[in-house]
């Protein structure tokens, strides 16, 4: 079974979906899921927006638990909030740990303000190295969640992450990743997009050549129509590259069975 490691259900402020709605959902794609609520500590917009009561989460939604429904969690990375948020991970029994970049230096990558009076190239460099510096400074989680985030919000003509351009700080952001046995994700949102996936493409093929053996594949659904959505794109990609698909169980990882 495939699973989707990366979904957002009730303790997400902005998910529309519910865990019943979404576990229907998987089942309809015949999919595994991994719930990953979002967790932001001080959010620039809102520093109390994405926030849980994570006790509840699991008092909650541990009768829906079971080896194909898994409870996770995304967790914001902000260079000053490494401290609080490794306290928060290993205080509670997640399944699974995503690690996402949506600030860069204090700033909201959702933002259009964000990006004001800088070019896309200062954008993505910076993007590349504040990632690199919070993968440096996180040790605890097991997949780095869409690399491609930026690309949703920034507002510029070509919204593309190009290798070429800074193969350098992609090189040391994946060999980071590799050599902290942690696993990149392919996040589907984008890939209704043939321009995207051969970027995107090209990035996993790097990842690879560098020693990356695992991926892991993930919605991102907010709504239900979304649970499972592009598995089998982000599949066949993760297969043209030699890349194992696998998810995170008790954060151990395992492999997918088709
Ligand atoms: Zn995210
Ligand atoms: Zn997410």
């Amino acid at each position: 079974m495939l699973f989707d490691s990366h979904t957002h259900c009730d303790y997400s402020t902005d998910s529309s979906m519910n865990i019943s709605e979404a576990i229907r959902a998987a089942r309809k794609a015949n999919v595994g899921m991994i719930v990953t609520e979002h967790w932001d500590y001080d959010y620039p917009t809102n520093p109390y927006a994405f926030l849980f009561d994570v006790d509840d989460y699991f008092k909650q939604f541990n009768v829906y638990r079971s080896d194909s429904v898994l409870l996770g969690i995304e967790v914001g990375m902000q260079k000053h909030t490494v401290s609080k948020d490794e306290a928060l991970i290993k205080a509670h029994p997640f399944d699974c740990v995503i690690a996402s970049m949506h600030c860069v230096n204090g700033r909201d990558l959702y933002e259009p303000n964000s990006y004001k009076g800088i070019t896309k190239a200062e954008a993505v460099q910076e993007f590349l190295e504040d990632s690199i510096a919070n993968v440096r400074l996180y040790r605890d989680f097991d997949i780095f969640g869409h690399i491609d985030y930026i690309c949703r919000y920034m507002p510029y003509e070509d919204q593309e992450l190009y290798y070429e351009e800074f193969p350098t700080l992609w090189d040391e952001l994946f060999k980071l990743l590799i050599d902290g046995g942690k696993v990149l994700e392919i996040n589907t949102r984008r890939l209704d997009s043939l321009k995207a996936i051969e970027t995107l493409q090209i990035l996993y093929q790097r990842y690879q050549q560098l020693g990356g053996r695992y991926i892991s594949l993930g919605s991102d659904a907010h709504y239900k129509e979304h649970v499972g959505r592009r598995m089998a794109v982000a599949k066949k990609m993760a297969d043209d590259v030699s890349l194992v698909p696998v998810y995170f169980q008790d954060r151990k990882m395992k492999i997918m069975e088709e």
